[in-house]
């Protein structure tokens, strides 16, 4: 028993001092024995620890949750420092993934089978993944979980049995992505200060995604700590490639990925009208938006000696962007439009035979969003016909709305007053026009039964999301992370619904 003890000694300050495996080539058969053997044997040397009244489950999780706030802190810095955006998370998901397995317990999934292939949207060519897969490398990614991403496969899926599994599956949502945004690198910008603004030209965790991947690894460490206190049943992490764009959220979610779900919550951090210590229970306007990318092809033609053969694409995209705006509003609620991407044109005297346009459009129901789809793809297409060129149009992203389900609103607020930093529970939180694609999941869920709502996490920021200067408050994370755990505790001890 006490070689035992050594063993389970060694084995833990391993995990937490983050003393990985990575060259002894975990994922080839004698590394992944290893990680497998450890966390069997970390099982078996805790055995049967005594039942322990509901209070003590709770008060053990608060405590671990705060005794794990260096390591979320540093765990969210690190990935600031090194944000990657949707598909190439290819450096994200491999940390995640290791940590994982390295912790123990957790069963860790990733690769293509997470995936439903044929909704896979707004990719990025193949040769920016190949790019971005060697640079997650170079900074420091695992290479072996990096081979098996490949292809923009960078989620991870983690999963708990605790007891004899014998209960409700209980699942979160992490997003993982950061922002097409360069983050401000000046002297008033926090992370710059404290070096760790992203060296990743372009990406910025600007949303806040870094700090839900953080908290669904602290959530891991924590609930590992506590699986002797934890009624019976299954904790489902679900790390989510590329939020942003709305992109990843529909083909995981088709992979069924939550179908066995009977309680589902995503989480995002929040500030403003939910701020510090604050918790949101549920969200509702979401919008629902759908993503395109247009190209326009005409053309080109001397400007001045023969313009009259040419077919200028540039004309076509500007005439368009300009009529995009001018959609009439719809009377049953909130609808937007937005070209964020316009390039056209090849040199000063040539008439442009190229335009790009990326574009979306949002409505606060599903029918709204369908009205304004179909007048923007009117309006592409009179510009096209205006200038006599072609035009073709990929959709590259979706999201839709999905209701919460009480009964996950009250198990979230109920959780949220026991913990003790949190001095205002916010039932619902009325959407600002964003959208969401864990509804996709959400919905799934909800239709076997099961129940979802989406949670927000208040936290002050500098700025708003997407803004360049976006940081938050990092006491958030620790309160992020007791409230997952703690609504993983209470939704098994429910019971099953379904
Ligand atoms: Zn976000
Ligand atoms: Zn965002």
């Amino acid at each position: 028993m006490h070689s035992c003890i050594l063993i389970l000694f060694c084995m833990v300050s391993y995990g937490r001092h983050r003393l990985h495996l990575p060259r002894l080539g975990w994922s080839g058969p004698v590394g992944k024995k290893l990680l497998l053997a450890k966390s069997r044997l970390t099982n078996f040397c805790f055995g049967e620890v005594p039942n322990m009244s509901e209070n003590n489950a709770r008060e053990s999780i608060l405590k671990s949750a705060d005794a794990i706030a260096d390591f979320v802190t540093a765990f969210r810095r690190d990935l600031h420092k090194h944000a990657e955006v949707a598909w190439t998370e290819f450096r994200t998901g491999s940390k995640v993934a290791l940590d994982l397995l390295n912790l123990g317990g957790w069963e860790v999934k990733y690769g293509p089978s997470l995936y439903d292939k044929s909704l896979m949207m707004g990719m990025p060519p193949k040769e920016e993944l190949e790019r971005h897969a060697e640079r997650g490398i170079a900074q420091g990614g695992d290479k072996e979980i990096i081979e098996a991403m490949r292809g923009g496969y960078t989620g991870v899926v983690a999963t708990l049995k605790t007891g004899d599994g014998d209960g409700p599956v209980v699942g979160f949502r992490f997003d993982i992505d950061a922002n097409d945004v360069e983050e401000a690198h000046d002297e008033t910008h926090r992370p710059h200060r404290e070096g760790f603004d992203s060296i990743n030209p372009n990406a910025d965790h600007a949303c806040g995604h870094d700090c839900h991947t953080s908290i669904g690894l602290a959530t891991a460490h924590v609930l590992y700590e506590n699986r002797h206190l934890l009624p019976p049943g299954t904790v489902k992490l679900i790390f989510q490639t590329g939020e942003e764009g709305a992109r990843g959220g529909k083909p995981m979610a088709a992979a069924g990925l939550a179908d066995d779900c009977d309680y589902f919550m995503p989480i995002h951090m929040a500030q403003g009208d939910v701020g510090m210590n604050a918790i949101s229970c549920s969200v509702s306007g979401q919008s629902n938006s759908i993503k395109s990318d247009v190209t326009f092809t005409g053309v080109p033609a001397h400007a001045g000696g023969s313009p009259e053969t040419g077919k200028n694409a540039l004309l076509a995209a500007a005439n368009a962007t300009i009529n995009l705006y001018a959609i009439s509003r719809h009377s049953k609620g909130i609808s937007r439009v937005n070209v964020g991407v316009l390039q056209a044109g090849s040199g000063r005297n040539v008439i442009p035979s190229h335009a790009y346009m990326k574009m979306e459009v949002r409505g606060e129901t599903k029918e709204i969003m369908e009205y304004m789809q179909k007048r923007a793809v009117e309006i592409i297409e009179g510009s096209a016909k205006m200038y006599d060129v072609n035009y073709t149009t990929v959709q590259t992203g979706e999201s839709i709305s999905a209701p919460s389900s009480p009964e996950m609103v009250d198990i979230i607020a109920k959780t949220a007053r026991e913990i003790p930093e949190v001095n205002n529970v916010v039932l619902n939180r009325k959407g600002t026009g964003g959208g969401e694609d864990c509804t996709f999941f959400m919905l799934r869920v909800q239709e076997r039964g099961g129940l979802s709502s989406i949670a927000n996490i208040g936290t002050d920021s500098p700025a708003v999301a997407h803004n360049s200067y976006f940081d938050i408050d990092e006491r958030s994370l620790v309160t992020g992370a007791k409230l997952v755990s703690l609504v993983a505790l209470n939704a098994l001890k429910r019971g099953k619904v379904r």
